[in-house]
């Protein structure tokens, strides 16, 4: 099962793809902690990209395309993933469509998170990119670019709105509950 984690950064995607992966027995592919790994490991594609994730600004397709094709090869990818951060744009949409062929897709889990709220989750969890600037700047570049695959998917009928907001296990149970709904 091929599963998106769509939504405004802070809504909690992350958290809630590794704790859905888990359960689901599929890996959480997400680029943001491809590059971060990246970063901190001080690789040639990290220092590309540090300077570009501390200002909140989104990294070239063409760099982010190539490195989630290499990991889309790794074997554990093959019964499926839920995939977070990625598509953000729509060029990366077109990426993914090429990339996962017929089928593609079975469902996109759309994150419903108060601005207020975001930004206050983003501010207490203290990562490089978490400085009030670089967040408002970060929520500003998903509204212009990222919001829209919304709609790109939802008429594809492949998206389920869930509510971010609450106890992170009530929110685990909320997506798990409209994935069996829909996948099988
Ligand atoms: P995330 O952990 O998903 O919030 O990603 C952290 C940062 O990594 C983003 O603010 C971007 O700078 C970069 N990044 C992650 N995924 C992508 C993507 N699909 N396209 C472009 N930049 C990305």
């Amino acid at each position: 099962m091929k599963i998106l984690f769509l939504g405004p950064p802070g809504a909690g995607k992350g958290t809630q793809a590794d704790l859905v992966a888990d359960r689901l027995g599929v890996p959480h592919i997400s680029t943001g902690e491809m590059f971060r790994d990246h970063v901190s490991r001080g690789t040639e594609l990290g220092e590309r990209v540090e300077a570009i994730m501390a200002g909140g600004d989104y990294v070239p397709d063409e760099i982010t395309v190539a490195m989630l094709e290499q990991r889309f090869a790794q074997p554990d990818a093959d019964r499926g993933f839920i995939l977070d951060g990625f598509p953000r744009t729509r060029g990366q949409v077109a990426s993914l469509d090429a990339l996962l062929g017929e089928g593609g897709l079975d469902l996109v889990v759309v994150f419903k998170v108060d601005e207020d709220e975001l930004v206050s989750r983003m501010l207490s969890r203290g990562r490089a990119d978490d400085t009030a600037e670089t967040i408002r700047n970060r929520l500003q570049v998903y509204h212009e670019q990222t919001q829209p695959l919304i709609d790109v998917y939802s008429e594809r009928g492949l998206t389920e709105t869930v509510d971010g907001i609450g106890d992170v296990g009530e929110v685990t149970e909320r997506i798990l509950s409209v994935i069996g709904e829909r996948v099988r």
